[in-house]
């Protein structure tokens, strides 16, 4: 029975995203359904899932750790990946988000960082800064924002809920040069376009233990010559964090 006008009214906010939702109805990247950008089955096919290994060769392990082969090869200690970047679905999910639907697909990545967190855990022996690979400057106003960062931010918001020991820096890790795009670029080339691409602040004092968060991980020459700079300036210990590995 309605009792008052105000039964009759639907809240502004609600009545906005009922409105958008009609005019702008989004789908499961996978089967197509209505209502979610990737539905919680999809998502938890086994075949979407990255497999937990060395990131360089590919050996299979049960933490992503970097074996002890590929270790001479970079300063990072170990790689956890949610998803495979080879499934079209999970290429197709970080580009739209990357590019077109930045603030609305944050909550699907919170919801799958709320339920993966986890996966973490055993990185916890002390405590640990969460830092997003930085974007040039001009990168950032071009496109609005850096996705490293909103991730870096919701894994670090989840992990202090938990009630974890970590801190959240994304001032003093900086891009120095304006790089081509890497996806764009050979392997070799990837590398060489990086070099000397990233600084720390000196005037900061570089924490001993960091998970350094990207979007997809794929030669990892980003992220490898980030790790290189931190423990250049004292870090001891670089795991990375990213939604997607190819
Ligand atoms: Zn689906
Ligand atoms: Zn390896």
């Amino acid at each position: 029975m309605i009792k008052s006008l105000g039964d009759f009214v639907i809240p502004a906010q609600a009545g906005i995203q009922l409105f958008k939702d009609a005019l702008f109805p989004i789908h499961c990247a996978d089967c197509g359904q209505e209502g979610e950008w990737w539905c919680q089955s999809c998502r938890q096919e086994p075949t979407n899932l990255a497999e937990s290994a060395c990131y360089r060769c590919g050996r299979s392990n049960l933490d992503g750790r970097v074996c002890f082969n590929c270790q001479k090869h970079g300063a990072i200690a170990g790689v956890m990946a949610f998803f495979n970047y080879k499934i079209p679905a999970v290429a197709r999910l970080i580009t739209d988000f990357k590019y077109h639907s930045v603030f609305e697909m944050s909550q699907l990545w919170q919801k799958i960082i709320t339920e993966e967190i986890w996966r973490l855990d055993f990185l916890f022996t002390g405590p640990l800064t969460i830092m997003p690979v930085p974007l040039h400057p001009r990168r950032e106003r071009e496109r609005g924002f850096n996705q490293s960062l909103i991730l870096a931010e919701l894994i670090y918001s989840q992990l202090k809920n938990t009630g974890k020991e970590c801190l959240l820096d994304s001032q003093n890790l900086c891009r120095t040069r304006f790089t081509a795009q890497q996806a764009k670029l050979d392997r070799r080339a990837r590398q060489k376009n990086l070099r000397n691409a990233f600084c720390w602040n000196l005037d900061a004092v570089v924490p001993e233990r960091i998970l350094l968060v990207d979007d997809v991980i794929t030669s990892g020459a980003t992220a490898r010559e980030c790790a290189r700079v931190l423990k250049q300036h004292g870090a001891k210990f670089v795991w990375v964090a990213a939604l997607a590995r190819g």
